[in-house]
């Protein structure tokens, strides 16, 4: 059995994982997206202590286990008649057509942008994924920002909030 697997975030996370504990152990998972994957294993391996977990599992180990990761490649067609997909390499550019015998979607969300002037600006910012979170991070001692506005009131919004508040911005 072949599986790919579309999306490196939670969802394709814990797909890749109940892949690997569920499925025979031949089970082929090949993973793709168009960030950095590395990424994503390496910062999961920081923050879960279990040995066993998957999410603790180096490159060779993934690779062990039939998971290979296709980091920063963007699948850009799919064709379900063929149960084939398309991705590009978006470093080198070329082009890999990839087959699955079940395929996951797991392409997940962006934030919601605000059609109003001035969301381009280099401090305004969204909270979404590791890169976004990080970038808000850094403001976070910013000794020239004083007051910070935060549009949404769900929990984002809340943490965001008392991310800020804790360091002593309005
Ligand atoms: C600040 C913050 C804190 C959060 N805290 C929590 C929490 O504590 N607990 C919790 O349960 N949830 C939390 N969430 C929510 C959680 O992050 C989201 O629910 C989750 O990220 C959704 O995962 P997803 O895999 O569906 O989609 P996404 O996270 O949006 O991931 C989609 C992935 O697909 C990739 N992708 C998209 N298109 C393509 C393509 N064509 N080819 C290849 N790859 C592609 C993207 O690069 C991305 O990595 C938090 C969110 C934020 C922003």
């Amino acid at each position: 059995m072949k599986v790919i697997v579309i999306g490196g975030s939670h969802g394709g996370y814990e797909s890749v994982e109940t892949i690997y504990e569920t499925m025979p152990k031949n089970t082929v998972v090949n993973w793709y997206d168009q960030g950095d994957l590395d990424l994503v294993v390496n910062w999961s391996k920081e923050r879960v202590d279990d040995a066993k977990d998957v999410r603790h599992m180096t490159n060779e180990a993934l690779n062990k286990n039939h998971i290979n990761l296709f980091s920063l490649s963007k699948v850009i067609n799919i064709d379900a008649s063929k149960h084939c997909i398309i991705a590009k390499n978006l470093v080198t550019d070329e082009e890999i057509v990839d087959y699955y015998d079940k395929l996951i979607i797991a392409t997940g969300s962006d934030a919601n942008k605000l059609r109003i002037p001035g969301t381009n600006l280099d401090r305004v910012m969204t909270m979404r994924g590791k890169v976004g979170i990080n970038k808000v991070k850094q403001q976070l001692h910013n000794a020239q920002i004083k007051n910070v506005i935060i549009v949404g009131g769900g929990y984002i919004g809340i943490m965001a909030a008392n991310m800020f508040s804790q360091a002593g911005n309005r």
